[in-house]
């Protein structure tokens, strides 16, 4: 039957509505939702390009599948006999070696009801901690700072801060084409007001540098001496808030003794960038009466992510700006329900609600709410720290959801080996392309986007509804389905669900009285208002929170913002003679993660076909490399061979990788994690993935 649908988009944290038709074929087309408040009717290409990702099911796993020892092959089998077996090996194991030998790597992209119940299972019911999910990888740093800073795992701001904003300073991110229907705003809100202006602070000149009044290329891992020295500066210029400061903030002397320590002319060295660079962005944030920073991956996949974070919120706690229009710290999520997932407590060291391990009056409150064992009060193995343990044996049995963790996880050959000593594993997926499939025992088919319904929530706090327009194809079933009937099989009572929605609607009770409060929402009435921005407490109306901190008084024991201190070093792994370059990943434009929704679109194929090398032309002249020339990139982790592109937007010592590709015809030499390494930052133990030591040597064929 024809019928039209309004969700919401399954790739970026940005979060757009969608309008999807369904003809009377079944063929379904998509439009942006001109009422949504998020993109006002805009679409980016992979937003355009949605549907196909449900309407195109050559590559879908339709059935389970198991195989009985690691030298056999993987047979169809039915639902019952999957979970029965995936059941029974998981009891002997948590028997034999105790709940901590079993883990589950999850998703950002998994809906909340399906972190939820994950969730539930594994620390309410197993009685571990080990859930964790390539969110670790997006954003752990930037939550660690928000706790570190305001007391709580929070963007204080909404997106329509853009449109009240003078200065955005985007820090290690390129926006323009990863979170592109934001910089449509930024563009417009521009247009709009010539005084607004634009920083970038990006080692790479990228398509968000186009529009920037100023570009900072810093050499990489140089953000925290950037942003002490713009501190510095606001100091000495008189551009503090001395009222906010001494009201609201909690160690300002130690940062302004701190931050003096080192010139501007020493800092600019250090960064790679000219003086009068550092002294036009203090101005433009000095003058500035709203002050937004926007930030991603540059700043939180790095040894020192948190630092970096508090680096760059200090600037807004020193000034004063945050909790006002056009002000505050803005992590710009990678994945559509990074927060969400954090909401339900879906990583190794948090419980729901943004409750914590080490706290027994959180931990008892979540066992009465969910009648299950005592909560371990230990944190859980974090998602490098589970392949290390799967390595050296502590973990026997690892369930794989909606994540292909051999492309986007550091230093990948290890995390296959792992995988290879793995006593037993399970991958919950969509597609058969991923990696891990190869070590797969167990393979659960899931539905995608489109084929269920559910909830997530955006880069600004902002809960959205997301329709169930089409049935899956096979036996595929809604991740939280799977889980709930694994948890039955387990023996595990409540996880008697009849729908999404009543998964939701407890998930709404368990956050009563936090931080995060949405107890005054349910299902019905989110489906009603398409989506609100938490929290939202009973008597909320509307369309909940946009913005917090507007009294100033933040979620810390003394209500005052936190202004922390601590050097400027890097502790990435050093070049050296035999690797004298800087490696740094990122994203294009038109592909999302490892490519197994956006690689099988040809129209998004079409931007840039394969992967590529970014190198200085002095770096490629010192190595008789020319354009287009197959060039080798190596390290003592591994190998990549991909085609050179010469280019003066890299600075000279760093080259670029795109961070997508993974096997292709059996060959990883695309895989730019072959090179990438394992350190971690020891706060958010989020991976150094834009650092790591190379060399680039023009590849000669045997
Ligand atoms: Fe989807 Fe992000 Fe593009 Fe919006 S900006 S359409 S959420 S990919």
């Amino acid at each position: 039957m024809q019928a039209s649908f309004k969700t919401t988009c399954c790739y970026c944290g940005v979060g757009c509505g969608v309008v999807v038709h369904r003809d009377r074929q079944g063929r379904l087309t998509v439009e942006g939702d001109k009422d949504h408040p998020v993109n006002r009717g805009m679409l980016c290409s992979k937003g355009m390009n949605l549907h196909y990702t449900v309407t195109d099911t050559s590559d879908r796993l339709m059935h389970p599948e198991m195989r009985y020892s690691r030298n056999s092959p993987r047979q169809r089998v039915s639902w019952e006999q999957a979970l029965d077996r995936t059941a029974a090996v998981f009891k002997a194991i948590i028997e034999k070696h105790g709940p901590d030998a079993v883990a589950f790597y999850a998703s950002g992209q998994c809906l909340t009801e399906e972190y939820y119940v994950v969730n539930k299972l594994i620390k309410g019911f197993i009685g571990s901690n080990n859930i964790d999910t390539n969110s670790r990888l997006c954003m752990s740093s930037a939550v660690a700072a928000y706790k570190m800073s305001l007391g709580e795992d929070v963007v204080p701001g909404t997106y329509d801060d853009i449109e009240q904003t003078d200065c955005i300073f985007v820090a290690g991110a390129n926006p323009a084409w990863c979170h592109p229907i934001l910089w449509r705003r930024i563009e417009a809100a521009r247009a709009a007001n010539p005084r607004l202006k634009i920083i970038v602070s990006d080692p790479r000149v990228t398509q968000s540098c186009t529009m920037a009044d100023l570009h900072l290329q810093l050499h990489p891992g140089t953000d925290i001496v950037l942003h002490h020295a713009i501190g510095r500066l606001l100091i000495e210029q008189g551009k503090t808030d001395a009222a906010f400061l001494q009201q609201h903030t909690n160690g300002y002397e130690k940062y302004r003794e701190m931050v003096m320590q080192r010139s501007i002319t020493e800092a600019a060295l250090i960064c790679g960038i000219p003086d009068t660079a550092i002294y036009d962005a203090a101005h433009y944030i000095g003058e500035a009466k709203g002050f937004m920073t926007m930030w991603t991956m540059g700043l939180n996949q790095s040894v020192v992510g948190v630092h970096k974070n508090l680096s760059l919120i200090n600037l807004h706690l020193i000034t004063g700006k945050i909790g006002k229009a056009g002000s505050g710290p803005f992590s710009l999520t990678g994945q559509p329900n990074a927060m969400g997932g954090r909401e339900v407590g879906g990583l190794s060291n948090l419980l729901p609600a943004h409750r914590v391990l080490d706290n027994p009056a959180h931990r008892q409150a979540v066992q009465e709410f969910w009648g299950g064992v005592p909560l371990s009060d230990k944190p859980g193995l974090t998602a490098t720290e589970m392949f290390t343990a799967l390595n050296d044996g502590r973990l026997k049995a690892i369930w794989i959801m909606s994540s292909n963790p051999l492309v986007s996880l550091p230093d990948v050959r290890f995390m296959e080996a792992a995988l290879q000593k793995a006593k037993f594993v399970v991958v919950q997926e969509i597609s058969n392309k991923p990696e891990t499939l190869a070590y797969a025992d167990v393979v659960l088919p899931a539905a995608a986007w489109a084929e269920k319904e559910g909830t997530m929530t955006n880069a600004e706090r902002r809960i959205s509804y997301l329709h169930k327009i089409t049935d899956a194809p096979g036996e595929a079933l809604p991740d939280a389905e799977i889980i709930c009937r694994f948890a039955k099989k387990m023996g595990y009572k409540g996880f008697d669900y009849a729908n999404a929605g009543e998964i939701y609607n407890e998930h709404c009770r368990l956050t009563a009285g936090t931080n995060i409060d949405i107890s005054g929402l349910n299902y019905q009435l989110l489906k009603e208002k398409r989506s609100v921005q938490w929290p939202y407490p009973d008597g909320t109306k509307d369309h909940g929170t946009p913005r917090l901190f507007t009294d100033h008084s933040f979620y810390t024991p003394n209500k005052k913002a936190n202004i922390h201190s601590f050097d400027d070093e890097n502790n990435s792994e050093p070049i050296n003679d035999t690797y004298p370059l800087i490696l740094t990943t990122g994203r294009i434009r038109d592909q999302w993660h490892t490519m197994s929704k956006t690689g099988k679109v040809s129209k998004l194929k079409q931007h840039i076909t394969s992967s590529f090398l970014e190198i200085h032309p002095e770096d490629a002249r010192e190595r008789n490399i020319r354009q287009d020339d197959l060039v080798e990139v190596k390290n003592e982790r591994g190998t990549v061979r991909v085609k050179a592109q010469l280019c003066t937007t890299i600075k000279k010592g760093v080259v670029f990788l795109p961070m997508h590709w993974g096997k292709i015809l059996n060959s990883d030499l695309n895989r730019a994690n072959n090179l990438t390494n394992n350190i971690v930052d020891p706060i958010s133990k989020q991976p150094d993935l834009k650092y790591a030591a190379v060399q680039v040597l023009r590849y000669e064929k045997p």
